[in-house]
């Protein structure tokens, strides 16, 4: 049976209990199938495609190290050797106009600013500014990311956050013409080189070679994930006010108990909490305006699956302001249970009555947008038997694990 008949069986299943009003008193129970699936075949891909990761740019000289001698490479010079190079070195050094650009490559990996890399270094300065560019083989680009998105024992989760990041990464290589296609940082996926490596990533990242996530045969180029969802997954269109995405509906994220997988998560459940007077400062800082006099917040409106899609926050006389969405975590600041204020670690959150202390509570439960896999949840999941291919079938419903070949057009014939 394929794992999306399963799932076809489970809608279904699904689909009667709610018509007969039994609700689904464990959602989890009726996944967890003890039948063998089919999973595909990892790919062999070899170093092919290519990804270029910005990993530094500044104004100051950078060092690049190798523990074998490295080639370096400047267009119309003869290239070098040496293990050590301080870029730009003294003569290339910007006069305003300046742009040089050098290719550094050794059989070891190229230590950057404490880090390692495998794949080369391209060093690029234009008017001062200097930009490093890892080109590096996109399999050796997920041993360098996955580690830093998750890593946890439950191998099954690590292969379906290594398919994840295979996905986004893919979706998001640029024109030839660019410098480069993604970032290092949590603007697109974290990334750390040789330096991150881990040998559970390593396996997760090798066990699904090639493999990405699709929606009808294309790359599900839209794949977002989050730590924790606190019982309920959400639709792209309440925190994002983008068109729904037909893989990024709610979904429950419950174990075989009924209970939330994702929680063994420290942000299962929370409680944050401020003087009304300084959430009034905060949130006037935050929009650029002179502190807010709040007297209270009432939740307009909450999604299916929980979360607080429009919040108004009634302010002294008889005005209010009304936060939508994510924004809610953005300008929301309130102090946790160690007395720092933070933002909003989710929307899913009920306001506490007014206590007449003059303070503002919130309880809730998740961390992060909660849209697509939650990773904690996908942690309980595998716990439970799980495998990666079921695990991305319940965040992605609908989508389905191919190998890049066959979803992607950027492939060769
Ligand atoms: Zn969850």
């Amino acid at each position: 049976m394929s794992p999306h008949r399963g799932s076809l069986r489970r809608a279904l299943l699904a689909l009667v209990m709610a018509l007969l009003g039994l609700g689904l008193a464990g959602p989890g129970q009726a996944d967890l199938s003890t039948e063998p699936i089919p999973l595909p075949t990892p790919v062999d891909v070899g170093t092919w495609p290519e990804v270029r990761v910005l990993v530094h740019r500044g104004r100051s000289p950078v060092t690049v190290r190798s523990v074998e001698e490295m080639s370096v490479e400047q267009a119309g010079q003869e290239p070098r050797r040496l293990r050590e190079i301080l870029l730009p070195p003294e003569a290339a050094r910007p006069d305003g106009e300046e742009v040089a650009s050098w290719v550094l490559r050794s059989p070891a990996p190229l230590e950057l600013q404490g880090r390692a890399y495998r794949g080369l270094l391209e060093v690029r300065l234009e008017r001062g500014d200097l930009q490093v560019v890892n080109r590096v083989g996109l399999e050796d680009y997920l041993r360098g990311v996955v580690p830093r998105e998750l890593l946890s024992s439950q191998i099954e989760a690590v292969k379906a956050q290594a398919v994840l990041a295979r996905t986004y990464v893919l979706a998001h290589l640029k024109e030839t013409t660019d410098l480069w296609d993604v970032r290092d940082d949590v603007s697109h996926q974290v990334y750390g080189g040789v330096t991150a490596e881990h040998p559970v990533s390593d396996q997760a990242v090798r066990e699904t070679a090639g493999l990405v996530l699709t929606w009808e045969g294309r790359l599900a180029s839209r794949v977002v994930f989050h730590s924790t969802c606190g019982g309920s997954t959400e639709g792209n269109e309440n925190v994002f006010g983008t068109p729904p995405v037909p893989y990024l509906r709610p979904v429950p994220c419950l174990d075989q108990a009924g209970q939330p997988a994702c929680a063994a998560s420290s942000y299962a459940t929370w409680t944050v909490e401020a003087p009304a007077q300084e959430l009034g400062q905060e949130v006037g800082r935050m929009l650029g305006k002179p502190p807010l006099a709040i007297r209270a917040l009432e939740i307009r409106q909450t999604s299916s699956s929980g979360r607080v899609t429009r919040l108004a926050l009634l302010l002294e006389g008889e005005e209010e302001l009304e936060l939508q969405g994510d924004d809610l975590r953005r300008i929301l600041r309130l102090r946790d249970s160690s007395g720092q204020v933070r933002n909003l670690p989710s929307t899913r959150f009920q306001v506490e009555p007014d206590c007449g202390d003059g303070r503002i509570r919130l309880r809730g439960s998740g961390w992060g947008h909660g849209v697509g896999m939650c990773q904690w949840g996908a942690i309980g999941l595998a716990r439970e038997g799980w495998l990666f291919e079921e695990i991305l079938d319940r965040y992605y419903p609908g989508t389905q694990v191919l190998g890049i070949a066959q979803a992607w057009p950027g492939a060769p014939p």
